[in-house]
């Protein structure tokens, strides 16, 4: 969500002649758009603005704003701390950027811009052309979250769940195709709770679709207690939506997942799980894991790892957790730090297995891939699989935004190489 945000500022900066530069060491305006869902972020604002510092020390002072969820949460420690920042802005406020930089112009004091703002940035962003040309682009439809996961930060940095209109998310869609997309990922912090006067998420994807030259529609990421029998249906029905699911799970323990406030069991989630393959054999799952959580038993955990085997997840992303700052899990009692990296470990390694495992699968195997850019290393094409993962093939011809056939020849831990089927009667490449 914060690649999208970061285009959709770029795309209003502009309207002030502040364009996007790859020359850091000449840039009259510095934007960090920050992610506080794990420790850390704030050290590296700090860092970057070290950096930024040293870069301009016998020059004029560039402007320094720092925006998204830390700028929300920590905003007004911030601007104590690092006399450097001009403004810190939060997510819901980014809309106001323009007027912000104008003022820090003019030489107007600093300010902390984090009110929750959601329909007059949508307001604004609705009059804004997206420019975003990539193959495969974002596109935010649902901001916000009402669940209160005890752990987690997003529902007081981003505030209550809102959910765009299906008018405003289509023109935009329309936007990015006619700019050459075809992909698009509809992005929400709760993107399966997406409810605009009645219409869901479902329905979305069915208007969506009927986007002729859109190739391919993703969405993430879900929470199991919104996965409806209708969204399920789609994954049968819509044959543009990849199938690849992120349903984050956290806990392979109820007595955790309840701890968490998830407001799920394992056997519920399973069964999503199990209608989904039932409708359609193909689909796989990805995760996200926290290890560690506080009250977590080595039993808890064995139940994790046995979640992780049964569902064998092609990507799993599990860190320690993180106690974030104003949360309710932030003041419970740690588990031992060295339990908590060991376990870890030997989740990381099961989950490696398994992706290793998977993608041998793929050797042989013919995948469609959608080709998004040339790479800088001869005539070789990137794109991606209906699984999201990397392939590369070598061709004389473009591809870029092409779907092809590709058979799967090789392949390392990030990526997968191939040859256009129609090629492989007079073409020996093998990476
Ligand atoms: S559902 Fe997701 S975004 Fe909402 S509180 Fe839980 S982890 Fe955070």
């Amino acid at each position: 969500m914060n690649e999208y945000d970061s285009n959709r500022i770029f795309d209003l900066t502009k309207k002030i002649d502040y364009l996007k530069t790859e020359n850091l060491d000449e840039a009259n305006c510095y934007v960090l758009n920050t992610c506080h869902i794990r420790e850390k972020a704030t050290d590296k604002v700090y860092h970057d603005i070290g950096r930024i510092k040293k870069k301009f020390r016998k020059k004029i002072k560039p402007i320094v704003l720092v925006t998204g969820c830390v700028a929300q949460a920590e905003g007004d420690i911030l601007l104590k701390k690092e006399k450097y920042i001009d403004a810190v802005i939060g997510p819901q406020s980014f809309h106001l950027i323009n007027k912000i930089i104008l003022d820090i112009e003019k030489k107007q004091k600093t300010i902390n811009f984090t009110e929750f703002d959601v329909i007059e940035k949508f307001d604004t962003l609705n009059s804004l052309k997206n420019s975003c040309n990539k193959i495969s682009s974002f596109l935010t439809i649902q901001e916000g979250c009402n669940k209160f996961c005890k752990f987690c930060v997003v529902p007081y940095t981003r505030g209550a769940e809102y959910s765009r209109s299906i008018k405003e998310i289509i023109e935009e869609a329309n936007q990015l195709v006619d700019n050459g997309s075809k992909e698009i990922t509809l992005l929400g912090q709760n993107v399966n709770a997406y409810n605009f006067e009645g219409k869901k998420l479902s329905d979305l994807i069915f208007e969506i679709s009927k986007i002729n030259d859109l190739k391919r529609i993703r969405y993430t990421t879900s929470h199991p207690k919104d996965f409806t029998q209708d969204l399920i249906d789609a994954h049968k029905d819509c044959e543009k939506l990849m199938p690849l699911i992120h349903l984050p799970v956290q806990s392979g323990s109820n007595k955790i997942l309840e701890a968490m406030n998830r407001k799920h069991t394992i056997e519920e989630y399973l069964r999503i799980i199990e209608r989904l393959n039932k409708i359609n054999s193909s689909i796989k799952f990805s995760s996200d894991f926290i290890i560690g959580y506080p009250g977590e038993t080595l039993e808890d955990f064995k139940q994790t790892e046995q979640l992780i085997k049964k569902v064998k997840y092609i990507n799993s992303y599990s860190f320690i957790f993180s106690a974030r700052p104003g949360t309710p899990a932030f003041e419970l009692e740690k588990i031992n730090k060295s339990e908590a990296i060991k376990r870890l470990i030997i989740f990381q390694s099961i989950a490696e297995e398994i992706k290793i495992k998977y993608r041998e699968s793929l050797i042989g195997n013919i995948s469609n891939v959608l080709f998004e850019n040339k790479t800088k290393d001869g005539n070789k094409y990137f794109g991606r699989d209906e699984y999201l993962n990397s392939v590369i093939v070598k061709s004389k011809e473009s591809l870029v935004g092409k779907i092809k056939k590709v058979k799967i020849i090789s392949g390392n831990h990030n990526t997968l190489y191939g040859e256009i089927d129609s090629f492989l009667s007079q073409n020996n490449y093998a990476a």
